[in-house]
């Protein structure tokens, strides 16, 4: 068998997201101190990234300063991960609030470059703000996720890259199967690959039962891929899962289609991350 030609796999674990709390898996860390025991959990396991929201007393989320300082401080202390902090937030704030954490210099953020309907209602992302974002991420070395709902959302991208707002290699994370937003289908996202300029990266999420389907695509057609409990809660029909055994389970597919997993000293050069 030739020597395998698709770069190295990076897996991004997202263990927490907006919605899902302890009441839907006693899995979903939602506290700073779970959240790093879970970073290691999943480090250890194989995961390059890990992205992450905040969560508030009553697990609701929010954009609080210091639980963003606190995981990225302890994920810098007992891990070696590319950490990635959530700019997403659903409900009416203003920018300087989801961009805060810029300067606490993360490696990398989230950039949602595009409107989109999400299950509870619209997710306005205003082009103004956007570059807005994109600038306070240039200036504080901090790499972009470029989260791509649509289409349209890629072009968006490419439009802020070739602005010079979002350095090389951009790196665009296909998300989908999101209630009100594109569902998940193969043709879906050889679509949206084909979109991305040449020398770019990209990832792919999956929602809910998408996710084994989308993390597979992503390992065959030389891309990369997002797990974790804020995409999907579940191994199998009825099974709650851990984010760890959702980072394992990646690995071993990785291994049968013979895609070599990036530590994340190799995901942090494919990826030019600045910061560390
Ligand atoms: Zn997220």
């Amino acid at each position: 068998m030739p020597a395998p030609s698709k770069p190295k796999l990076i897996i991004t674990v997202a263990p927490v997201g907006s919605l899902p709390t302890k009441a839907d898996s006693p899995h979903v860390p939602v506290t700073p101190d779970e959240i790093i025991e879970d970073g290691i959990a999943c480090w250890e396991a194989g995961a390059s990234i890990l992205h992450y929201h905040a969560r508030d007393k009553d697990q609701k989320a929010c954009l609080d300063y210091d639980f963003f300082a606190r995981v990225l401080e302890g994920l810098r202390k007992h891990t070696r991960l590319i950490v990635q902090i959530s700019t997403g937030f659903r409900a009416p704030v203003h920018r300087d609030d989801r961009i805060r954490a810029v300067d606490l210099r993360p490696d990398m953020m989230s950039l949602n470059v595009g409107s989109v309907n999400l299950p509870r209602g619209p997710y306005p992302n205003d082009p103004v703000d956007v570059e807005y974002y994109a600038a306070k991420m240039i200036e504080y070395g901090v790499k972009p996720e470029i989260e791509c709902f649509d289409l349209s959302h890629i072009h968006a991208g490419i439009t802020l890259w070739k602005k010079g707002l979002i350095k090389d290699p951009p790196w665009f994370d296909m998300v989908l199967n999101v209630k009100n937003a594109l569902p998940y289908h193969p043709r879906h996202l050889v679509h949206m690959v084909d979109t991305v300029p040449d020398g770019a990266m990209w990832s792919v999420i999956g929602v809910g039962p998408a996710q084994l389907p989308a993390s597979t695509m992503g390992i065959v057609m030389g891309g990369h891929c997002r797990v974790g409990l804020e995409d999907n809660l579940f191994y199998a029909y009825k099974q709650l899962a851990t984010n760890a055994q959702l980072v394992q389970r990646v690995v071993r597919l990785a291994a049968e289609l013979q895609r070599e997993v990036a530590t994340p000293a190799e995901a942090r050069a494919m990826l030019r991350i600045e910061n560390s």
